[in-house]
Order: C-alpha cells, then sequence, then structure tokens
C-alpha cells in the first residue's frame, strides 16, 4: 500500500512517499526559514506564497526519489489542521486535486497527531498504549494513545507552549530565529542551577502547563541586569531557563505515565529535539523501568512522513475525507475529521 503526505502546515513544504504506513520511501521538506528569519518569526501571508511555489516541486522531487509512479499511490493523506489557515488550504488544495485526478481516497490528518506517529516510523516495534508528551511550537499536551485510533488529551498547556517560550525567550535575548536549537546549543555551555527561574504548577496534581510566567521572569531577569549595569551570562540564562522547562515537563510526563497505568512514554513534536530534555526523560525512564521513545531530529520537526504514517492508519478503518474537506486552524487533538 502506497501513501503519498502532503505537508504545509507552518513554514515547512513536505511531501512524503511510505509503504504500509511505516517504511519511508522519500521524505522532502523543503523549510522557508532563511526566508522568515529577518521578520524574526513566520509571516503567515508569506509563508502561503512560498507553498504555494513549492508545492508541486516538492511533490514531483518526492515521487522521483521514492522511484514510483503517481499512478502508483493508493491514498493521499494531508495536514488540514492545527496550523496557519492560508498555509494549511495550499497542502489541502493540492492534497483534493491529484485525490480527484487519481480518483483515490483523501485523508484528512491532524498534524499533532501525526507528531505523535513520527514514532512509529523511529521504532518499528512500537506499538499503544502509551503516554505521549507533544512538545511544539503550538502546543504542550500530554496524551494517552490508547490503540492507532483512539486519543485522549490528558492535559494541555493553559498559555504559551513549550517551543513557543524557547523561542520568545531566544529572541529577547537577540538570538535568531528558530531560538530552540539556539537555546539548546547555548545552555550547553551554561550552569542550568545559576538562576532559579519559575517553574509554574510544579507541585499540583495536575496535568497543566503553564510556560508564560517563565518567559516574564526571563525578560524581567534580563531588563534588571541592564539596567544595573551587571554583565549577563547568556549561557547561563538559556540553561536556567531550559532547566525550568524540562523539569515540569519531564515531572508531569512520568506522573501522567504512572497515572495512566501504561509503560511506556513517547516525546513528539519540535521541542522533542531538545537534547537535554532527551537526556534528562532518557535518564528518568531509565531509572523507573519506562521505555522511551523519541524521534530522530529530521521526524520531530514538521514533515510529512508522519502526516503519511497517520493516515494509513485512518485508512485502514476507512477514515476518509470527502472533497468538501477545509483547513481547520485550531483543530483539536481528538476532533474527529469532518463530514462533508
Ligand atoms: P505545532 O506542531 O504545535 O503546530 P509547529 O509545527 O510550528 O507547531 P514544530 O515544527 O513541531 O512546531 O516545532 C517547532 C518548535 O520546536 C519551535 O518552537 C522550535 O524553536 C522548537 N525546537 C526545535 N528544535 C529545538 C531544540 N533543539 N530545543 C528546543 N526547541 C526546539
Ligand atoms: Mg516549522
Ligand atoms: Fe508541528
Amino acid at each position: 500500500c502506497l501513501t503519498l503526505a502532503i505537508e504545509t502546515s507552518c513554514d515547512e513544504t513536505s511531501a512524503a512517499v511510505l509503504v504500509n504506513g511505516r517504511e519511508i520511501l522519500a521524505n522532502i521538506i523543503s523549510s522557508q526559514v532563511p526566508v522568515h528569519q529577518k521578520f524574526g518569526g513566520v509571516v503567515p501571508e508569506i509563508a502561503s506564497r512560498k507553498h504555494i511555489e513549492n508545492v508541486i516541486p516538492v511533490v514531483d522531487a518526492c515521487l522521483k526519489e521514492a522511484n514510483v509512479k503517481l499512478e502508483d499511490i493508493n491514498h493521499i493523506g494531508v495536514t488540514y489542521g492545527p496550523g496557519l489557515v492560508g498555509a494549511l488550504l495550499v497542502g489541502v488544495a493540492a492534497a483534493k486535486s491529484l485525490s480527484y485526478i487519481l480518483d483515490v481516497p483523501l485523508i484528512g490528518v491532524n498534524h499533532l497527531e501525526g507528531h505523535i506517529f513520527a514514532n512509529f516510523l523511529a521504532h518499528p516495534e512500537l506499538k499503544p498504549p502509551f503516554v505521549a508528551l507533544v512538545v511544539s511550537g503550538g502546543h504542550t499536551s500530554l496524551v494517552h494513545v490508547k490503540d492507532y485510533n483512539d486519543f485522549e488529551l490528558i492535559g494541555q498547556t493553559r498559555d504559551d507552549a513549550a517551543g513557543e517560550a524557547f523561542d520568545k525567550v531566544a529572541r529577547v535575548m537577540g538570538l535568531p530565529y528558530p531560538g530552540g536549537p539556539q537555546i539548546d546549543r547555548l545552555a550547553k555551555a551554561g550552569n542550568p542551577e545559576a538562576i532559579d527561574f519559575p517553574q509554574a504548577l510544579h507541585e499540583k496534581g495536575n496535568f497543566e502547563f503553564s510556560f508564560s510566567g517563565l518567559k516574564s521572569a526571563v525578560l524581567n531577569y534580563l531588563n534588571s541586569a541592564k539596567q544595573k549595569g551587571e554583565e549577563i551570562n547568556q549561557a547561563d540564562v538559556a540553561a536556567s531557563f531550559q532547566r525550568a522547562v524540562i523539569e515540569v515537563l519531564v515531572h508531569k510526563a512520568l506522573q501522567a505515565v504512572k497515572s495512566v497505568g501504561v509503560n511506556t512514554l513517547v516525546l513528539a513534536g519540535g521541542v522533542a529535539a531538545n537534547s537535554a530534555l532527551r537526556e534528562r526523560l532518557n535518564n528518568e525512564c531509565e531509572k523507573t523501568n519506562i521505555e522511551f521513545c523519541y524521534p530522530t531530529p529530521i521526524l520531530c520537526t514538521d514533515n510529512a512522513a508522519m502526516i503519511g504514517c497517520r493516515a494509513y492508519y485512518q485508512s485502514r478503518l476507512k477514515e476518509y475525507s470527502d472533497l468538501y474537506l477545509n483547513a481547520v486552524p485550531s483543530l483539536k487533538l481528538t476532533s474527529k475529521v469532518q463530514a462533508g
């Protein structure tokens, strides 16, 4: 079974071809980072226009690399939310056209479910049930994945997402966009205990997160140091901020695994590429005998292969979309694909 998948929810134009949902033949990612960098973040209107220019060439390049003909594709998966509406619409329109022309099923995929499913590509032996910690640019969520098509949200952030906090803190520190990888690198040379930044909701017995207070605390620290004319150790700030984020994530993720009664924790989303987070979770899971999985760095960022994997499991339930499929910018994790 050959899946063609398309992902255009933010600033990556990506297409992938998969065999039986878990084997990647090609996964082409065309990043717009250099285009948006001079603005310090993604400019939605520019992202849409770049997707329009890129989507067909990226699909072509992907089929070529996979050595697959368009006529051999069995179904088409596409991200229809959450994301930037104009960006999503480009992928959805392209996928609909291809599905119509080729007369093959169209499958609308939730981007966050895709992030979780990246783990099935990185770990052939991985099976539900497990708890997923989704940490990305727009989301911070704990999800109980009961089966391939059965998810329950355990908790999420009340305000900023973890990735958003990394990007905003990096920005006030004068680091280029996207800030996550920059802070990750800088933190390696810093002392994580240097500054005691707040760890919100840490002790409460709930599974919610909050990162906006931490972001303000870093901002206040930097401003007051500047006013006093004190020298700022960028590496210490990065390491201490990163530690505050990680401690809460690790604490709540392990609590969720215990509370749900599973034995596997899966990390997903762009922030899953963070080296200190991976290391901390790896150590904690080893101590407590929990299986721990995370995707390769390429599969952590936005890519179409993870969308194709999710689409394949939807196809097994004939969870198809029709040509009325629309972009849903604020799609929730457990929302079902809309009917036509
Ligand atoms: P969402 O998936 O919630 O819709 P998105 O698709 O924009 O949002 P992703 O592409 O999944 O987000 O992740 C991008 C985020 O990951 C950015 O905030 C980026 O800074 C962060 N990120 C990437 N690498 C790292 C890293 N090594 N450490 C910390 N954060 C990182
Ligand atoms: Mg991106
Ligand atoms: Fe994403």
